[in-house]
């Protein structure tokens, strides 16, 4: 391909609101351009790379047995009316309506789509287990779309569904998947980070991300010094750093009485510690909580009373519309949103509005305190069981008591593990230090469960003749994170430094002055290359030499080669690769043989893991 023959609109200046190198890089490179906040448009450079990540998550989709398909992108709202997601979405589901009024969405996702489409066609155990994938437009109105390609409005998803009759046969494919999914990010030269990640309120029973490292990313990820333990912080636990009470052999004698004490204007955990001269460990932090749609059975816990249990949409499970909650935890720890939520099996946690607070505990924010505190259920963090003369709220302005201890004093609801780890605690499997890293979400593999089959009301009959509800699970790859991920990975100053897999083309070759001998020389190599397999831009452009080197790095072709007069006089041609700083003089006759060579090798990882490796 002739650069004056294609649309590479490369530039100097990056645009503002491009912060990061893969943003900065894929405008200046002419791959991509806006035509609004959050909607990109590919140009040629950029699709030709976007359809190599395409076709490298196609080939490994297609070697673990998923069958491709294409469905819509706009889906019927009945369909998500069924599965409850209509309701429960929020503001990022784009919703429309047709001439007749009839509701549609435009998929975010494809959840509801394809468990219509087995739903109908699923009448025997003999069609599973089915994998179906598309890689498609997908649309969510995200608040805040920033950093080009990485968090975009409109986007494309390799996205596939899997339906078992048995766990094992759903496990043994989610493997498979995740297995795909390693040689997928390592055929795209992308370092991951496979993470155990929350199947929160879904009801899964197991999910697990593929992270870059990224300083602009929105994960916290814990990982273990010593062994592979690996999570993202909205799952991530700890070995306990307590010891419950009920295993410390205490003198009740040495226990004090609880005492009320006076803490006037004393407001924040750390004005406690400085006024009380102790340390926030020895304090029980108590927040109250509203929790929305909560499925958790609440007949039996204080205050709940009068919550009915509603279903929120024809299809979706019972759940009490909100609910209030306390939930004490140490001083010195945070309480992990995600983790709640998925205990309360809720759709969402926040904190109350001070005047829940007020009306819940009968004393402003600040001196809440699981002791006496009768009007909401109290579900306290693991560490609590360990705590005694401790400092809690009182439930009455300016006063906290101390000398409280857990099971004497107070007792909860329910205990679960609600913190929040943080670099330095202890690692769950071994026992070494965690530490904390940003990630970015490239991909992510979710056992569903029952959860569409149920609420759309999938069936088959097994070979009993009985009717069952399949299994399901679902995985989905970000493709344009994934081709910007790359970039991030492989840059300098320069430019982008495509690895082989992706390159929008294998081979550069920059004409010194594009006529007379040097124009002969390099249209019979560009053919010779391209017989050889290699993809090559050819750039005949009339510009300066400098000009051109600057643009062959800001592309970042891998294989540069650069014809001259003086040096075709001699029968050679300079080669320099993307990725090395030196160029070498090689004779035009052996060039296309080499860098045909060199293409290959760079391609060697095979669907699959049927290269050599
Ligand atoms: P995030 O937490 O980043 O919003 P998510 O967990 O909502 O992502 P999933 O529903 O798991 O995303 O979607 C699967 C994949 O789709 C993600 O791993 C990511 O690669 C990609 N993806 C999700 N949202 C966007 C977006 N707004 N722009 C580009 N890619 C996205
Ligand atoms: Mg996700």
């Amino acid at each position: 391909m002739k650069f004056s023959q294609t649309f590479i609109p490369t530039l100097r200046e990056v645009p503002g609101d491009a912060v990061i190198a893969s943003h900065q890089l894929m405008f200046r490179a002419g791959m991509i351009r806006k035509l609004s906040n959050g909607l990109f448009a590919y140009l040629p450079l950029g699709l030709r790379s976007f359809r190599k990540v395409e076709r490298i998550v196609r080939e490994e989709m297609n070697a673990i047995g998923s069958l491709e398909i294409k469905s819509t992108v706009i889906v019927p709202g009945e369909l998500w009316k069924e599965s409850g997601r209509w309701d429960s979405m929020g503001e990022s589901l784009l919703r429309l309506k047709n001439r007749l009024g009839s509701d549609f969405v435009v998929s975010p996702t494809a959840e509801e789509a394809v468990t219509s489409i087995v739903r109908d066609e699923l009448s025997s155990y003999r069609q599973l287990p089915l994998s179906l994938y598309q890689i498609n437009t997908k649309y969510r109105d995200e608040i805040r779309p920033r950093y080009g390609v990485m968090r975009g409005r409109e986007f494309t998803m390799k996205d596939a569904y899997s339906f078992h009759a048995s766990e094992e046969n759903l496990d043994k494919h989610y493997q498979a998947q995740g297995r795909a999914y390693r040689r997928i990010f390592e055929r795209c030269g992308l370092t991951v980070i496979p993470v155990r990640a929350d199947s929160g309120a879904m009801g899964g029973s197991g999910s697990e991300e593929f992270m870059v490292e990224s300083e602009i990313g929105d994960n916290t990820l814990l990982l273990c010094k010593n062994c592979g333990y690996s999570a993202n912080v909205e799952k991530a636990e700890c070995k306990p750093d307590f010891t419950p009470l009920s295993q410390v052999q205490t003198a009740a004698s040495h226990i004090l009485p609880v005492e009320k004490i006076d803490t006037p204007e004393i407001k924040t955990i750390e004005e406690l510690c400085a006024f009380l001269k102790t340390d926030a460990k020895n304090l029980i932090k108590t927040l109250i909580y509203k929790a929305i749609n909560v499925e958790l059975d609440l007949s039996s816990a204080p205050g709940c009373k009068t919550l009915i249990k509603r279903k929120a949409a024809p299809g979706a499970p019972a759940c009490y519309g909100e609910a209030f909650f306390a939930v004490a935890i140490r001083g010195d720890l945070d309480v992990n949103e995600v983790k709640l939520a998925a205990v309360l099996k809720a759709a969402e946690v926040n904190l109350a509005a001070d005047t829940d607070v007020d009306r819940i505990t009968g004393a402003p924010v600040g001196f809440a305190g699981p002791v006496g505190l009768d009007t909401v259920p109290v579900i306290i963090d693991q560490t609590i069981t360990g705590m005694n003369d401790a400092v809690t709220g009182a439930l009455e302005k300016d006063k906290h008591y101390r000398h409280v201890s857990y099971g004497r004093d107070f007792s909860a609801w329910f205990t679960a593990d609600i913190r929040t780890v943080k670099a330095g605690d202890r690692c769950q499997a071994c026992g070494g230090e965690l530490y904390e890293k940003k990630g970015n979400e490239l991909g992510h593999i979710f056992k569903l469960g029952k959860k569409y089959t149920q609420s759309m009301g999938v069936s088959y009959l097994d070979e009993n003749g009985k009717s069952q509800m399949p299994l399901m699970g679902c995985y989905g790859i970000g493709l344009d994170r994934t081709l910007a991920s790359i970039i991030e990975e492989h840059h300098d100053e320069q430019g982008i430094i495509w690895p082989m897999s992706t390159a929008p083309y294998h081979a550069i070759i920059i004409p010194i002055k594009y006529q007379g001998q040097v124009q002969e020389a390099c249209d019979k190599l560009v053919s010779e290359l391209e017989q050889a397999g290699v993809e090559v831009l050819l750039d005949d452009r009339n510009e300066r030499a400098g000009i051109k080197f600057n643009d062959a790095d800001l592309l970042g072709i891998p294989w540069r080669i650069v014809a001259g007069d003086k040096n075709l006089a001699a029968g050679m041609v300079e080669v320099k690769q993307r990725s090395e700083k030196e160029a070498r003089l090689i004779p035009l006759t052996r060039t296309a043989a080499e860098i045909a060579g060199a293409v290959s090798d760079a391609l060697q990882l095979q669907p699959n893991g049927k290269d050599q490796r």
